[in-house]
C-alpha cells in the first residue's frame, strides 16, 4: 500500500508526517519549491511579515506536534496586551471582552441585547435547512448581536459574510451544542471545564517555522513536482507531475488531495467529472494583505491589543487589522509598530480588486483616520495579494462536502481548509485523524500513534 499526497500546504504535511509515524509508504508532491502553502513569512527591508496566519489557537494537538517537532524554544505567544480586541462602532474603538460571559457584564450591549441573550436558554431549538450564521444568530440571541459581534468576527475568521455561510458548517459545535442541550449557553456552560479559546502563539521567526520543521522530517517529500494529471488503472492511481521522474509510473493505493477546491477540480475533470464539478462552486474570495509601518512617535492610539475588526455598518474600507508589532517582538524596529490590514472577503470583493497605489493608499487613509496618525504616508508598506484566499462555508460547499464521503470508497481522501476547517490547528487535527483512518485500511493496521 502507498499514498499519494498532492500539496504540502499544512494539510499535506501534517498528514504525511503522521502517516510515516504510523510507517504507512507515501509520497508527496508540492508544485512549488517552498512549503507551507498559505503559511508564508518573509522578510523584507528588515521587517518580519505574514502574509498568510498571523498567529495560531494553541490546541492540544498543535502543543503535541510542536513537542514532538521540538520546536519549543522557537513557540512565543501573544504578548498580554493580545487579549483585548477592538470593534469599531460609531468611528472610534471600543474593547471587546474575548470571554462570551463576560459580554453580559461590560457595556458593549444595552440591557435590551443583554437580557434578550439570557433569554437564549428558553428559546427552543430548531432544525432549519441551509440556515445561516445571521439567521441562527438572530434566532437564538436576538438581532442586536448581529451588526457589531456577528458580521465582524465573521470577517476576520473567514473572510466571510454571515448572511451567506452556513451555521452547521462553519459552526458545527454551536449547532451541536443546540441541538444536545437545547442551548448554545447551557452547552457553554457544560463545556465551562473544556477552553473554548486557547493562547493564541506564533514563532521567533514567523509562522513558516512550522512547515518548514514538519518538512525536515519527511521522507518522501517532492518539491517543485507540480501534479498535472492523475488517471486510475484497475482502482489504483496514477500521478503525472510537469518534473519527469521516479514517480511517474508510480501505482498508488490511495489518494489524498491536499490542496484548494479549484487546482483540485482540475485534476479530477477525467477522473471524477462530478466531484470536479461541485469543487467548482466553491467559492475563495479575493483578499489583499496588507503591512503598513509608521515611527510610534506618528501614531496616538496605543495599539494595546490584539487588533480591531470593522463591521459593515460602519462602511469601512478594510476588514480590520492585527496589531502585529503589539503582539509579538522583532517584527519592526523597537521605534516603529507594523499594522497588517486584510482587505476583501466575501463582504468587500471589490476593495481587494482595487489598483494597488489606490489600495495602499485607502489603507493608510484609514490607519491614519481611525489611529491618529500624523504622517503623510507610512515609513513602509506592502501588499501580498490572493486571488482566491478562504473557501467559503456556504450552500455551495455542501455537494463536495457530500460527494468526499462517497469517494473515500475509491481511496480517494481530502485533508484540505475546505474540508477540514480553515484555521492551521484544524488542518493539522483532521490530518492526524485522516493518518488514523488510512492506517485502518490496512491489512494489517499498525497500533503505533
Ligand atoms: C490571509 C489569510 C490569513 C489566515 N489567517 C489564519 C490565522 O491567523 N490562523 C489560522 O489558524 N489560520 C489562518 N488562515 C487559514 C490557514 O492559513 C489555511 O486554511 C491553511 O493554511 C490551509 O492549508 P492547506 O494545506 O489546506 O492548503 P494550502 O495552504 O492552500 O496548501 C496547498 C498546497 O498545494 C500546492 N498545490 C496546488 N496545486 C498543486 C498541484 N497541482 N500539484 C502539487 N501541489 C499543488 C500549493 O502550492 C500549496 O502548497 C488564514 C488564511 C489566509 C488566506
Amino acid at each position: 500500500m502507498r499514498v499519494a499526497i498532492i500539496g504540502a500546504g499544512i494539510s499535506g504535511l501534517a498528514l504525511a508526517y503522521y502517516l510515516q509515524k504510523l510507517g504507512i509508504p507515501y509520497d508527496l508532491f508540492e508544485a512549488g519549491e517552498r512549503v507551507g502553502g498559505n503559511i508564508q513569512t518573509i522578510q523584507e527591508s528588515g521587517y518580519l511579515l505574514e502574509l498568510g496566519p498571523n498567529s495560531l489557537q494553541s490546541t492540544p494537538e498543535l502543543q503535541a506536534l510542536i513537542r514532538e517537532l521540538k520546536l519549543e524554544q522557537e513557540v512565543v505567544p501573544t504578548a498580554q496586551a493580545g487579549n483585548h480586541r477592538y470593534i469599531l462602532r460609531d468611528g472610534s474603538y471600543e474593547k471587546l471582552p474575548t470571554n462570551p460571559f463576560s459580554l453580559l457584564s461590560n457595556n458593549f450591549f444595552s440591557w435590551k441585547t443583554k437580557l434578550r441573550i439570557l433569554k437564549e436558554k428558553d428559546v427552543p431549538p430548531a432544525d432549519i435547512d441551509y440556515e445561516t450564521i445571521t439567521q441562527f444568530f438572530e434566532r437564538r440571541f436576538g438581532p442586536g448581536v448581529i451588526d457589531y459581534v456577528v458580521n465582524p468576527y465573521i470577517s476576520g475568521v473567514y473572510g466571510g459574510d454571515p448572511e451567506k455561510l452556513l451555521i452547521h458548517k462553519a459552526f458545527p459545535m454551536l449547532k451541536e451544542m443546540e441541538t444536545r442541550y437545547g442551548s448554545v449557553l447551557k452547552g457553554l456552560m457544560h463545556h465551562k471545564s473544556v477552553h473554548l479559546t486557547h493562547e493564541n502563539i506564533s514563532f521567533a521567526n514567523g509562522m513558516q517555522t512550522l512547515p518548514e520543521a514538519i518538512a525536515d522530517k519527511l521522507i518522501s517529500l517532492h518539491t517543485g513536482h507540480r501534479v498535472e494529471m492523475i488517471t486510475r488503472n484497475q482502482g489504483k492511481y496514477i500521478i503525472s507531475c510537469s518534473t519527469t521522474g521516479d514517480h511517474d509510473n508510480e501505482e498508488y493505493t490511495m489518494l489524498v488531495l491536499a490542496l484548494p477546491a479549484l487546482p483540485a477540480a482540475d485534476l479530477l475533470h477525467y477522473t471524477f467529472p462530478g466531484m470536479a464539478a461541485a469543487l467548482q462552486n466553491i467559492h475563495y474570495p479575493p483578499m489583499a494583505i496588507v503591512h503598513s509601518v509608521y515611527n510610534r512617535r506618528d501614531v496616538s492610539h496605543d495599539l494595546d491589543g490584539f487588533g480591531a475588526l470593522h463591521p459593515k455598518a460602519e462602511c469601512p474600507f478594510t476588514v480590520g487589522s492585527i496589531w502585529s508589532s503589539s503582539l509579538f517582538d522583532g517584527r519592526c524596529r523597537p521605534h516603529e509598530v507594523l499594522v497588517t490590514s486584510f482587505v476583501g472577503g466575501a463582504q468587500y470583493e471589490e476593495n481587494a480588486l482595487t489598483d494597488k497605489d489606490k489600495l495602499l493608499d485607502c489603507v493608510h487613509k484609514e490607519l491614519a483616520e481611525k489611529y491618529g496618525i500624523t504622517t503623510d504616508k507610512p515609513v513602509f508598506q506592502h501588499m501580498h495579494f490572493m486571488e482566491h484566499s478562504i473557501p467559503q462555508y456556504d450552500m455551495y460547499i455542501e455537494d463536495a462536502h457530500e460527494m468526499a464521503k462517497q469517494l473515500e470508497q475509491d481511496g480517494l481522501f481530502i485533508a484540505a481548509n475546505w474540508q477540514a476547517g480553515v484555521s492551521v490547528p484544524s488542518c493539522i487535527r483532521h490530518a492526524k485523524e485522516l493518518a488514523h483512518k488510512i492506517n485502518l485500511k490496512r491489512p494489517t493496521p499498525s497500533i503505533a500513534e
